[in-house]
């Protein structure tokens, strides 16, 4: 197996969805994969087997649920929809989540002869995260979601919008617990509420991370079941980090150790690049778990001395700040050694570019812990085709 790779573990991703299954039978809520996250469509038929179905950014992720997940629910939300991909929308589809009373005027009649059920995302004002507004569509000036005012005043305009829905939607949270949720809960049901009675389900988004360890899951229950009972409504929930969460690998080899900076600090070349194979160590930015090794934080320069294996990995593009960051390992490093990225499998393959015509990683599944197979192989004309 040639590094950079991808290394998908389906057990793990099994385990997550035992995990989500059993909320699903405890509420009768309704889990749906956010494809965006996570799009390895070999561990579709999986997923189909625990999930209801997924959820898509667009009309291709649509298509590749109709296609690779097939039989389950198919959901659809973008901030906007094309005139020339509504039809083909309104085909496979079973669920589409308008942004604004505008959208949901200008498709909603077609969407719904066409048998969808029709849904409004609504912004609830409530910003329940610190720190990344980039992830935050609560944040001020947010294009993204209704505010209570802009739907009073479209359905005060036109009183016919609201006959053609079926359900809300909110997608507020980003990597949170479920106190978020319930705190962001009781802000919907106070603005919405009153609408909420004559509709057939609701949508909490995603975000909500679920698979990972010390998740208050009877809180999350509680938060569906309170809408399930005093609303009856179906409840949906389109998780993708907690549908693939810790079950992936990114391994890679150190292909050169520089001599130490002003720092004492060895630049290290990696086969892999943070712009290009993890753009979210950027974006986000984070620094990813790495095996025998731990984050080293850089205002601890003061401390290091010749017996502590601090190294910056970095990747071989152009790009002065494509650092994956820095760490302190177990033991001193070696050329030719191989690294392993975790936690991995989710916004990483979906997201990967070869930006300096870098490869793109192959993919590889772990069925079992004896069985590992070749799923996806790249090379040059994969990169040549997207020019
Ligand atoms: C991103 C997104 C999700 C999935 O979010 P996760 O943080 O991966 O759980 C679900 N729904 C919508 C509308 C989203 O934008």
């Amino acid at each position: 197996m040639q590094t950079p790779y991808f290394l998908i573990d389906k057990e793990q991703i099994e385990k997550n969805l035992k995990l989500l299954r059993h909320v699903m039978d405890d509420t009768g809520c309704k889990i749906l994969l956010a494809q965006k996250c996570f799009s390895c469509y070999a561990l579709y038929p999986l997923i189909g087997q625990y999930l209801s179905g997924a959820t898509a950014s667009g009309l291709f992720e649509a298509r590749l649920c109709h296609e690779e997940m097939q039989g389950s629910e198919n959901h659809i939300f973008s901030p906007f929809f094309r005139e020339d991909q509504i039809d083909e929308i309104c085909q496979i589809c079973d669920h589409i989540v308008f942004n604004t009373p505008a959208q949901l005027e200008r498709f909603g009649s077609k969407a719904k002869d066409a048998g969808l059920q029709i849904g409004l995302r609504i912004n609830p004002e409530c910003s329940t995260q610190e720190g990344h507004a980039i992830y935050d569509p609560c944040a001020p000036g947010s294009r993204l979601g209704t505010r209570l005012g802009d739907f009073e005043n479209a359905i005060r305009c036109n009183p016919s919008l609201l006959s053609l829905i079926d359900g809300l939607h909110f997608h507020t949270l980003c990597e949170q617990d479920s106190d978020d949720l319930k705190t962001t809960l009781d802000v919907v049901v106070a603005k919405f509420g009153k609408y909420l009675t004559s509709m057939k389900w609701i949508n909490f988004g995603g975000g909500h991370h679920i698979t990972r360890e010390g998740y208050n899951i009877d809180l999350l229950e509680h938060c569906i079941i309170r809408m399930r009972d005093d609303y009856h409504l179906q409840v949906y929930l389109e998780p993708g980090e907690a549908v693939a969460l810790n079950a992936g690998e990114l391994h890679a080899t150190v292909q050169e150790i520089q001599p130490q900076d002003e720092h004492g600090i060895c630049n290290i070349i990696l086969d892999t690049s943070a712009a290009c194979h993890m753009p979210d160590v950027i974006e986000m930015p984070y620094t990813p778990p790495l095996q025998h090794a731990k984050p080293f934080l850089s205002d601890d320069y003061n401390g290091l001395n010749d017996k502590r294996n601090v190294y910056r990995l970095g990747g071989p593009t152009c790009l002065s700040g494509d650092i994956i960051g820095l760490y302190e390992f177990d033991h001193p490093l070696q050329e030719g050694e191989e690294l392993v990225f975790e936690d991995m499998a989710i916004y990483s393959m979906v997201k990967t570019n070869t930006f300096n015509g870098m490869p793109l990683p192959d993919i590889y599944v772990k069925e079992s812990p004896s069985n590992t197979t070749l799923w996806k192989s790249f090379g040059y004309e994969d990169f040549k085709h997207r020019l």
